[in-house]
């Protein structure tokens, strides 16, 4: 196959030069209006070119790479849930589905299928107004009175993550911090 960022002959879709050139994480830490603290590992701009593979068929193995990669930079979390946001996989499969079980390497428990939105409407593109307008309205069915991590791709504005955490306090669970791979403020 060839390497989805350079396209010379590969073993992987992101050949090890350019893992080493574009894949080295360093966290960083944004406070959103909630206190809610997010842990990115890359600025969007950063790796923009493999989270477009979001919705194509290869998207899945680029993200997969992509976890490895990220997540190596964290520390180990023995005792946390890693609840995925809105892991619907009606697109083929869940990006944040598999970044919640990628963090089971570092020690967090996934927990998959508990933080659904009710409204799915698109916000790329969209204005932080329009955003506001149209909240994700989540509802969670986990378990209650846990300590857990929130689970994302990407973070942009912060209201998906803040209105998430919303709905979890409002089931007890204590949520200690949120986790993305790309922060677009960065
Ligand atoms: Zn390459």
């Amino acid at each position: 196959m060839r390497c989805h960022s350079c396209r010379r002959f590969s073993l992987s879709l992101i050949c090890q030069t350019c893992r080493r050139l574009y894949l080295r994480p360093e966290p960083s830490i944004r406070t959103l209006p909630s206190g809610l603290k997010v842990i990115s590992l890359f600025g969007y701009d950063e790796i923009e070119p493999f989270l477009l593979t979001k919705h194509h068929p290869h998207g899945w193995f680029i993200y997969r790479i992509l976890a490895k990669e990220a997540f190596a930079a964290l520390e180990r979390a023995e005792t946390l849930y890693a609840i995925a946001i809105d892991d619907d996989a009606s697109g083929g499969y869940s990006h944040t589905a598999l970044l919640a079980k990628a963090l089971a390497k570092r020690g967090y428990r996934p927990l998959l299928g508990v933080m659904r939105a009710q409204n799915r409407i698109s916000y790329s593109g969209q204005s932080r107004e329009f955003r506001l307008a149209n909240p994700r309205r989540f509802r969670y069915r986990g378990p209650e009175k846990i300590d857990a991590v929130l689970i994302d791709d990407i973070v942009t504005t912060g209201l998906t993550l803040q209105e998430a955490q919303g709905e979890l306090m409002r089931h007890g669970v204590n949520v200690g911090w949120a986790i993305v791979l790309a922060d677009v403020d960065r």
